[in-house]
């Protein structure tokens, strides 16, 4: 039987260009890897006639490095009950689905945001409004995907439920979740145990992405800081079995490990990443 091969990759600087970094991607022996569509820190964006898809498209037929994932901005809160916040949150994040559509992308990665202390219950509908009008607003061909959070100051979508509850409630084809090794782990949730509860919740046919990360901080600390394979918190027999899981195996692995010397993902970062991944127990 053909098998076919896993994809595992990185979050990828586009300083250079979409092309650049899916070439950088192949130079750290990554074969997919995610992007920003423009600085993570600012909401401006360069227009998307700028963008040459065409020549993305040829390195990844050259390199074989897909599929592309997009980071939407860290400033994005679609739970806050500032109204001029929630709607420039939601321009950037229809910004980066046109974006994902151009490149043929395969998903943008999103963080809800933060309640602020108000609770999930209280603000569960502003956000399934939300979902669904930037959904409607956005080409056909572009997906959404809820990223898990590791739950600090009332951060939505720590507790897996509340994903199940907003994919179930938006009920769209385009709107799907990542699931984040380190944000489960500092949210208190068992990596070695945790693939009873996707099934549980019947969230495996939606999750599309795998952000494979270490942590910096112990379990259950909330806290979101990534670590190096081999550097972090996450017990590696945990993350062992978790990627022995036959549903993990066809779902592309994304690292945002901070890197070896501090500049992001290194080739050192797949290396071990590939190690983990291909350890049977
Ligand atoms: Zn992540
Ligand atoms: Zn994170």
């Amino acid at each position: 039987m053909m098998v076919a091969i896993r994809r595992l990759g990185a979050h990828l600087s586009t300083s250079g260009g979409v092309d650049q970094a899916v070439r950088q991607a192949a130079a750290i022996g990554a074969n997919c890897l995610q992007v920003f569509s423009g600085s993570p820190r600012m909401w401006r964006r360069t227009s998307l006639d700028k963008i040459d898809a065409v020549k993305i498209q040829t390195a990844q037929n050259e390199l074989d490095v897909r599929p592309i994932f997009t980071h939407a901005l860290y400033l994005v809160n679609l739970a806050s009950d500032k109204s001029e916040l929630v709607q420039i949150s939601a321009e950037s994040l229809k910004h980066d689905l046109r974006f994902d559509s151009h490149i043929q992308g395969s998903g943008v990665v999103v963080h809800l945001g933060s309640h602020q202390g108000r609770g999930f219950e209280a603000m569960k509908l502003q956000l399934v409004e939300q979902l669904r009008q930037i959904l409607a607003d956005t080409p056909p061909n572009s997906t959404l995907l809820i990223e898990n959070s590791a739950g600090q100051n009332g951060k939505i979508a720590s507790d897996l439920t509340e994903i199940r509850w907003l994919l179930s409630q938006v009920s769209s084809s385009r709107l799907n979740w990542c699931f984040d090794t380190c944000h489960a782990f500092a949210a208190g949730i068992n990596l070695a145990s945790v693939a009873a509860e996707l099934t549980a919740l019947d969230l495996w046919s939606s999750l599309k992405v795998i952000h494979l990360n270490d942590s910096r901080d112990p379990f259950n600390s909330g806290r979101d800081r990534h670590g190096n394979f081999g550097e972090g918190t996450i017990p590696t027999e945990s993350l062992r079995h978790f990627l022995q899981t036959p549903q993990v195996k066809s779902i592309p692995l994304i690292t945002e490990a901070p890197g070896f010397d501090g500049h992001g993902p290194d080739a050192e970062n797949i290396i071990r990443m590939k190690t983990l991944v291909s350890y049977n127990t």
